[in-house]
């Protein structure tokens, strides 16, 4: 609980700064009461903020610290208020200059990517691949296991679950420099494993192979390096000890469901 309020009050500081809006802290104290005047009652800070086109970044949905010692809390707390919160910038930059795009579902925007500026894929693919990962991730030894479908497709694609870690484990140490390893359902609806460079994703019309993501693992440096420095495949290996099944296995069928 003290570490909840820490995360809280660190991005009420953020919030004050300008850097985070005031729907990321949770905090709904600065309340709004112009609206009084008109008769309307008083409308919250964060009702304000989801009325807006703006993305913003979302708290992460456990402590910094909490997948440790897979991935440590000096590591996820850069990654997320540093790395992450830039991608949420400068998508809201490219979305400004846009006005046709903006409150536009980011999936929709990421589909036709090839014909937008740079920005919306790189800052567009950060955002939401990054919101996927942390939605990825749950404390080690939490993460429960595939479910009957997911486990069953697994084996069929790739013989066992061992056979598809090692896989995507080798897709995600192939990808040169920057980037993301992925299971995704493709268009025929199997399971395949794809890479992508930078912050591409299989939801893009640029991706070589497209599909529903199931998994993906941050390959960029930014995302191992204070801990393993360049020990890439011991970072790959020791991320499935933080894979929450039950998020994957969820995807999985609201994919299959499509
Ligand atoms: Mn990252």
């Amino acid at each position: 609980m003290t570490r909840y309020y820490l995360l809280r009050s660190a991005l009420g500081a953020l919030a004050s700064a300008g850097l985070v809006t005031a729907a990321a802290c949770g905090d709904s104290r600065e309340t709004v009461t112009a609206a009084a005047a008109t008769g309307a009652g008083t409308v919250s800070a964060d009702d304000h903020v989801q009325a807006d086109w703006r993305v913003t970044l979302a708290p992460l949905p456990y402590a910094f610290d909490a997948l440790e010692p897979v991935i440590d809390a000096e590591t996820m707390q850069l990654h997320h208020s540093r790395h992450h919160q830039a991608y949420v910038n400068g998508l809201n930059g490219a979305l400004e200059a846009r006005p046709d795009l903006q409150g536009v579902a980011l999936e929709d925007i990421l589909a036709q990517v090839s014909r937008l500026p740079e920005a919306f894929r790189n800052h567009g693919g950060g955002h939401w691949n990054h919101d996927f990962f942390w939605n990825s991730m749950t404390a080690p030894g939490t993460g429960g296991a595939p479910s009957e479908a997911l486990a069953s497709a697994i084996d069929q694609a790739f013989g066992s679950l061992d056979a598809m870690k090692e896989a995507f484990n080798r897709a995600g140490g192939g990808q040169f420099g920057s980037g993301w390893a992925w299971l995704i359902v493709n268009d025929a609806g199997e399971l395949e494993i794809t890479a992508t460079p930078n912050q591409d994703n299989p939801l893009m019309d640029v991706a070589d192979t497209r599909g529903q993501p199931i998994l993906g693992n941050d390959v960029w440096e930014h995302a191992y390096y204070v801990q393993y420095r360049n020990r890439r495949a011991d970072y790959l290996a020791a991320w499935w000890d933080v894979v929450d099944w039950a998020a994957a296995s969820a995807r999985y069928a609201e994919a299959m469901a499509d």
